[in-house]
């Protein structure tokens, strides 16, 4: 990305202010990988959330169930000598004068960096109904709870990650589940449909109705509407419908944004502007890898970019960006995990029988492996995601066959 701007002149760490904006999974690992790093300069992590920093995966598992009390990072931010600066959030950014808006007054900044993450998409017309949830924060989490524990019969909208764990979870606790899907799938968005359909079926085994080809046409207070005039009582109902960058306050501030109105990065994770970086989920990149930019909504990019990020605000030894993405989810029971990126013309290799309790899938690509979904199986992502990364030729046969180490079809 030529167009880039390429300002690395090495200043001195000492003497610079790195400000980082969301204090969630991205923004907290680039504080801590700066000064892993040997970074002296001065950091401030500043969040819109009250709350100490926490990690989100644990919302819609033990958090929900009460399992847990909380989910705050263990990192000693006094130690390390990062400021945190919570409950205060940026509302702009004026490049040219380096400094960032927020609700209590200016703020200025040597170096930048956007890490404020994604915010659910709403359904239209649900804003101000009582009993519809979102769940993508710890006070999402905890007005849920309750919900929960009080065995409400729980409408779910969207079967996607989020709405499959949640329907995991009011299950657990014993609510009654009807999780309404505008496609004719699970997932439908994020995995192909021989690989999804099997998927269905846990919604079931788990004592949760799934409706498929079903568009919420209303929703009223203990009730939801459907397109084809079923009406569902719902004492609650949840909307996981997807997520988009958290990038409103970012108009008109000159950085570039992309066709998702995410902060379009460089292979090291720089914006359009001197000194402003982009990591997690509000922003994507060119991988390399894939040939194509990536968003990637999972925790392991908000982990592995930060890494980056600091090394190139360093400069010392300049990175650039090329992950094998990875995710896991836990669902009706199974772990399901998925290394790699694919795409359709991309050959379908199983392992294994999907109607049983473990299985695989590979997707080749001039046979190597491009990617790999786990269900029950991480020695088969672990080995995979390996795979991906030496790119290395597989023998299909080998892959095939559920006894054989996946590795052992290295030619
Ligand atoms: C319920 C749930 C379960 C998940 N489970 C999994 C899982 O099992 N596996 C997996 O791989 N991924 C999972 N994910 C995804 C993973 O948690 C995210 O990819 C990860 O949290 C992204 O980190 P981030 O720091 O980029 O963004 P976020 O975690 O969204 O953090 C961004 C922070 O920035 C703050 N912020 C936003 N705007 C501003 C502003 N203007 N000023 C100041 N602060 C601001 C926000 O308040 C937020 O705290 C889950 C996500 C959710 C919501």
């Amino acid at each position: 990305m030529s167009e880039q701007t390429q300002n690395q002149a090495p200043v001195p760490q000492a003497g610079r202010h790195v400000v980082i904006v969301g204090a969630g999974m991205a923004g907290v690992q680039t504080a801590v990988a700066l000064r892993e790093q040997g970074f002296t300069g001065a950091v401030t992590l500043i969040g819109a959330e009250p709350h100490q920093p926490y990690d989100r995966p644990p919302l819609s598992k033990a958090v929900l169930l009460g399992k847990a009390e909380g989910s705050a990072f263990d990192v000693d931010f006094e130690a390390l000598d990062i400021t945190l600066e919570l409950g205060r959030e940026v509302t702009g950014v004026r490049p040219a004068e380096h400094t960032l808006d927020t609700a209590t007054g200016p703020a200025r900044y040597d170096v930048l960096v956007l890490a404020t993450g994604a915010e659910p998409i709403r359904l239209p017309g649900t804003e101000d109904i009582p009993g519809v949830h979102l769940l993508r924060t710890l006070d999402d989490a905890e007005r849920l709870r309750p919900v929960l524990a009080a065995q409400r019969d729980i409408v779910v909208v969207g079967a996607g990650w989020i709405g499959a764990e949640f329907a995991t979870a009011a299950r657990e606790a014993g609510c009654a589940v009807t999780v309404v899907e505008a496609a004719e799938r699970p997932l439908a968005g994020a995995l192909p449909e021989e690989v999804a359909a099997p998927m269905a079926a846990w919604y079931a085994d788990a004592g949760a109705e799934l409706r498929t080809h079903a568009r919420v046409e209303h929703v009223e207070p203990g009730a939801v509407l459907l397109d084809d005039g079923t009406r569902v009582p719902a004492g609650a109902v949840v909307v996981g419908i997807g997520a988009r960058p958290a990038t409103g306050w970012l108009t008109g501030s000159g950085i570039t944004l992309g066709a998702h109105r995410e902060v379009v990065a460089d292979d090291r994770l720089r914006t359009s502007e001197p000194d402003v970086y982009a990591v997690g989920d509000c922003s994507s990149f060119p991988s390399g890898r894939y040939g194509e930019r990536l968003m990637v909504h999972h925790w392991d990019n908000a982990l592995q970019g930060p890494r980056t990020v600091a090394a190139n605000i360093i400069g010392e030894s300049p990175a650039t960006y090329d992950p094998v993405p990875y995710f896991w989810s836990e669902q009706f029971g199974r772990f399901v995990q998925y290394a790699g990126h694919h795409a359709a013309a991309d050959t379908t290799v199983w392992r294994g029988d999907p109607q049983g309790a473990s299985w695989s899938v590979c997707w080749l690509r001039e046979s190597r492996l491009v990617g790999v979904l786990a269900v029950g199986r991480p020695r088969d992502l672990a080995q995979g995601r390996k795979l991906i990364e030496s790119g290395v030729p597989l023998d299909p046969q080998v892959i095939s066959d559920p006894t054989r180490p996946l590795k052992a079809a290295v030619g």
